[in-house]
C-alpha cells in the first residue's frame, strides 16, 4: 500500500468512516455518489415510495430464504454495531447457518445473509436476491464480501447467489427449496476481487478528501441503478438535450462527451436512427411531425363501438395466490370507457377490487360483463393488456375462449407515437402516454394523488394488506381516500386514451 492511502486509511477509521458493501457498490457506480454519502448524507433525497417498496420486497425475500436452512441462527444488531459484530464473532464456534453475521476488517465491513459451514473450519457465503437471475452487481457484492471476510480472518471456501425461481408456482404454503434456485459464483466472484484492494484504497481517499470529486453525468447514473442523486446532478440540462434522443443511450453519452448537449447541435452527418432523425429535424424547425396518411390508415382500422380498456397490476416477488407464479402480475383495477361515436359521451365502467383475496375471479367476469360483443378494445402499449389477458385466461380457463375471441379485436394506440406518425418535441423523445397526453392535448397527469402505475399498486396492496416492513395498515377514512384516487388515476388512463384519440382524428380531418 502507498504510503499516502495508507493514511488516508487511517484518517477514515479514525473518523469512522468506515465502507460498507452498499457504499462500495455505490463507490463502483459513482464516487460522486460515495462522497456524498459520507459528506453530504443530509442532500441525498430519501427513497420514494417504489424503491422503499422494492426494499421491502428484498426484505422479505430474505426471511423465506433463511427457511432453507431451519438450523440457522439469526445475528442480533439490535444491541449497536459493537455488540453485532462480538455475537457475529462469537457465533463462528457454533458451526451453524448464520443470518446477517458482520465483519469488520481495516475499516471495511459486511454482513453476509447467509454464512453456511463447510467442511471442519471453512464458510461458505450465500448472498440473497430478490431477482430471477445473476447480476454483476451481485456479483461485485459478493466479491466484497469475500474480501472483508477473508481479511476478518474467515475461510471462505465457495459463494453462491440464490435467487427467485421465476418457474415456480405456488400451490398451498410457499416452498422455499422451490421458490428460490441457486448459482456458484465462487469463479465470477474470484475474477471480480481483481484489483478490489485498490479499488478500496481509491474510496478512502475519495471520502477523506473535503472535495467532491468532480464526475460527469453519463450512463453510470443509471448504471445497475438509478442514483438518487440524478435530479440533482442533471438539473443543469436543458429541455431536448442528447440525453432524449429516443433509444440512444450509447449515442448521447457519446455526444455529450464531445461537448454536444442540444440535439438541434448534433452535426449534419451524425449517424441516427430514424426516429432520432425526425426528433432533430422538430428541434431544428419547430414543428411537430404529423404523418398524415399513417395516421388516417391506423385510425381506419377501428370499428365501432370503441373500448377504452386499462388495467391496474400489481406483482410480487412471492406470489400470494395459489397457481400463480413470482412477479406474475395480478390484475386488481379496470377502467373502462366506451364510445358509440367519436365525439359522443360514452359510459365508464369502473372495476376496483375490494381486497378481500385476489381480485382476478371478480375482475373477469365484471369485464366480460361490460365488454360487448363487436367493436375495438383501445389499449396504449398492447403487450401489457394482452400478456395480463392472456394470463388470466392461463389461470382461469373457463374464461380462455372467451379471452381468445377479445384480443383480435386490440388495438395498439401507442402504434403512432411508437412508430413517430406523430411527434412533437415537447415529448422530449418519449412515447408513452404521460408524455403523449400533455404534448398532444395541453391535459396532464399532474395533481393527482397517484399519477403513476407503480404508486397505484402500491397504494392498492397498502390498504388491503400489512405492506412490507412498516406493517401498516390503514384507517377507513384513508382506505377511502386511496380507493377514490385509484379510481381517479386509472379513469384518466382511459380518458387519456380518449382525448389522444380524438386529436389524432382531428389532425387527419
Ligand atoms: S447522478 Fe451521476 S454523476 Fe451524479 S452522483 Fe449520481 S452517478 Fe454520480
Amino acid at each position: 500500500m502507498k504510503k499516502g492511502r495508507r493514511s488516508f486509511l487511517v484518517d477514515s477509521m479514525k473518523n469512522n468512516k468506515i465502507i460498507s458493501k452498499s457504499k462500495y457498490l455505490a463507490g463502483l457506480q459513482c464516487l460522486k455518489y460515495l462522497w456524498f454519502l459520507f459528506n453530504r448524507r443530509e442532500s441525498i433525497p430519501e427513497p420514494d415510495a417504489a424503491t422503499q417498496y422494492i426494499f421491502d420486497q428484498g426484505h422479505l425475500v430474505g426471511e423465506y430464504a433463511k427457511k432453507l436452512f431451519p438450523c440457522g441462527i439469526d445475528v442480533e444488531h439490535k444491541g449497536g454495531f459493537e455488540k453485532g459484530l462480538r455475537m457475529s464473532a462469537q457465533l463462528l464456534t457454533k458451526r451453524k447457518p448464520l443470518f446477517e453475521a458482520g465483519f469488520l476488517a481495516g475499516g471495511i465491513y459486511a454482513r453476509a445473509d447467509i454464512l453456511n459451514p463447510a467442511g471442519s473450519d471453512e464458510w461458505d457465503i450465500i448472498e440473497v436476491k430478490s431477482s430471477t437471475g445473476v447480476k454483476d452487481i451481485n456479483v461485485e457484492d459478493v466479491a466484497f464480501q469475500r474480501y472483508c471476510y477473508e481479511k476478518a480472518g474467515l475461510k471462505i471456501r465457495k459463494c453462491y447467489l440464490t435467487y427467485i425461481n421465476r418457474e415456480y408456482v405456488r400451490n398451498g404454503d410457499i416452498n422455499p427449496e422451490r421458490l428460490f434456485a441457486t448459482s456458484d459464483i465462487t469463479e465470477e466472484a474470484a475474477e471480480f476481487s481483481s484489483g478490489i484492494r485498490e479499488r478500496i484504497e481509491k474510496m478512502f481517499a475519495v471520502i477523506s478528501s473535503s472535495d467532491c470529486p468532480d464526475i460527469k453525468i453519463g450512463r453510470h447514473c443509471s448504471k445497475p441503478y438509478v442514483c438518487p442523486l440524478k435530479d440533482e446532478c442533471w438539473s443543469f440540462l436543458p429541455g431536448n438535450n442528447v440525453f432524449d434522443l429516443y433509444g440512444a443511450k450509447n449515442k448521447a453519452a457519446e455526444l455529450f462527451g464531445n461537448g454536444i448537449t442540444l440535439i438541434k447541435d448534433i452535426p449534419e452527418g451524425y449517424s441516427l436512427s430514424f426516429k432520432q432523425k425526425i426528433q432533430l429535424e422538430c428541434e431544428k424547425t419547430l414543428k411537430p411531425r404529423i404523418d398524415r396518411k399513417a395516421i388516417f390508415s391506423f385510425l381506419s382500422k377501428l370499428v365501432y363501438p370503441l373500448y377504452f380498456l386499462d388495467f391496474e397490476t400489481f406483482s410480487e416477488a412471492i406470489p400470494c395466490y395459489d397457481g400463480t407464479r413470482p412477479y406474475q402480475r395480478i390484475p386488481f383495477q379496470f377502467s373502462l370507457h366506451v364510445l358509440d361515436s367519436m365525439n359522443g359521451t360514452g359510459k365508464h365502467y369502473p372495476f376496483l377490487a375490494e381486497g378481500r383475496g385476489d381480485p382476478r375471479g371478480d375482475l373477469l367476469s365484471s369485464l366480460k360483463d361490460k365488454l360487448g360483443s363487436r367493436g375495438s378494445i383501445i389499449v396504449y402499449c398492447e403487450s401489457f393488456e394482452k400478456g395480463v389477458l392472456n394470463e388470466l385466461a392461463e389461470s382461469f380457463s373457463q374464461y380462455s375462449k372467451w379471452v381468445n375471441s377479445i384480443i383480435p379485436r386490440i388495438v395498439d394506440l401507442y402504434e403512432p407515437f411508437g412508430k413517430f406518425y406523430y411527434y412533437n418535441s415537447s415529448q422530449k423523445g418519449s412515447a408513452s402516454v404521460k408524455s403523449v397526453l400533455p404534448a398532444i392535448t395541453g391535459i396532464s397527469y399532474d395533481g393527482l394523488d397517484i399519477s403513476n402505475g407503480m404508486n397505484a399498486s402500491i397504494s392498492y396492496l397498502y390498504i388491503t394488506r400489512s405492506t412490507g416492513s412498516s406493517k401498516t395498515i390503514a384507517a377507513p377514512e384513508e382506505i377511502n381516500k386511496i380507493r377514490r384516487s385509484l379510481e381517479d388515476y386509472c379513469k384518466l388512463d382511459t380518458e387519456s386514451l380518449i382525448y389522444i384519440l380524438r386529436k389524432l382524428k382531428k389532425l387527419t380531418s
